[in-house]
């Protein structure tokens, strides 16, 4: 099919890297789905809410971000803020200075304290826009994986060179702490959604804020994805237990929605096998494809998508286009 204004969205969507030119493309394609799908599944008490996102109450010292991009995308991606006696961690820069800067504004109203870490889960633009809104905070550090930090200067629009070289570097191997006094945030690397994501893990509760590894409700971006290892990062996630977890995009999620999005990626890699026996195109396949059946609202899509992971599949599967 050659429908010229579909072909230029998907030559748009190939020229970035960013999650929130998927999220505009994806409104473009659905906007009254989107806003029920981001207006439903109010998981905890909402204390703060604005034409942007809401944020959650998750228990003591914890909240979760839930921006809402399509109707606002002053924060684009969702996030969070984690308080113990001795500091306070804002998760993510989030999509613009103003957003980055509301964030800061809600962590001192909801604590009493202005943000000592922002950790940014990955390099991509919508996580990471607003570094500079997020230090104007006095004092505030910020953390990321080497990788991370040289991907948003390398890969993204006018990187804010002097914070990114102020960085306080995670250990792209192992686990490290960020000791809060009465509470440790770890921080663990992982890979999948791009070659460097972490996820921050909380043990009582049991909360994880997963960064982009794990989409709720919305089919995920593949644009850097190492298919395998995202669906391995998921399982493990997943195996961990947590009661929360803070997706990068939509709604708060629990084990059950959790299990849902494994199916998910499941099914897409099996799409992309089918698709390889047969001898089809990512674009062929893509095409054809339909979301397994028990998902809910995930209906949400551009079907542009589908190819995009489907042959992300295929690439990894070393198949020949
Ligand atoms: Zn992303």
């Amino acid at each position: 099919m050659s429908d010229a204004r579909i072909w230029s969205r998907r030559e748009f969507l190939e020229r970035t890297s960013s999650c929130a030119a998927h999220m505009s493309v994806m409104a473009a394609a659905s906007p009254v789905l989107a806003r029920r799908l981001w207006a439903r599944q109010e998981r905890f008490p909402v204390v703060a809410r604005e034409a942007w996102g809401r944020i959650e109450h998750v228990d003591d010292g914890i909240w979760g971000m839930v921006s809402t991009p399509l109707q606002d995308r002053t924060t684009l991606c969702n996030g969070g803020i984690v308080a113990g006696k001795a500091g306070v961690v804002v998760v993510e820069a989030y999509g613009s200075d103003a957003g980055a800067r509301w964030m800061a504004a809600q962590a001192k109203a909801l604590t009493g304290r202005v943000p000592t870490h922002v950790v940014v889960t990955h390099y991509h633009s919508d996580h990471t826009t607003g570094l500079r809104g997020a230090f104007e905070t006095p004092g505030v550090k910020l953390l990321s994986t080497t990788v991370t930090r040289d991907e948003v200067r390398d890969r993204n629009q006018s990187p804010p060179v002097d914070i990114l070289e102020g960085a306080q570097v995670l250990d792209g191997r192992r686990p490290s702490e960020i000791d809060l006094g009465d509470r440790s945030v770890v921080v663990v690397p992982r890979n999948g959604h791009t070659d460097s994501d972490v996820s921050l893990e909380i043990s009582d509760p049991r909360v994880i804020f997963t960064g982009d590894l794990v989409w709720n409700h919305m089919f995920p971006n593949y644009v850097d994805a190492i298919p395998s290892r995202l669906t391995k990062n998921v399982q493990l996630l997943r195996l961990s237990g947590a009661d929360t977890y803070v997706p990068g995009h939509g709604p708060l999620a629990d084990a059950a929605d959790m299990d849902r999005y494994l199916s998910l990626l499941d099914d897409v890699e099996a799409a992309a096998r089918g698709a390889m026996e047969r001898g089809q195109s990512a674009e062929e396949a893509g095409a054809e494809y339909e979301l397994p059946a028990g998902l809910g609202d995930w209906t949400l899509f551009n079907p542009g998508y589908f190819a995009r992971a489907i042959g992300a599949w295929m690439k990894e599967l070393g198949a020949t286009e």
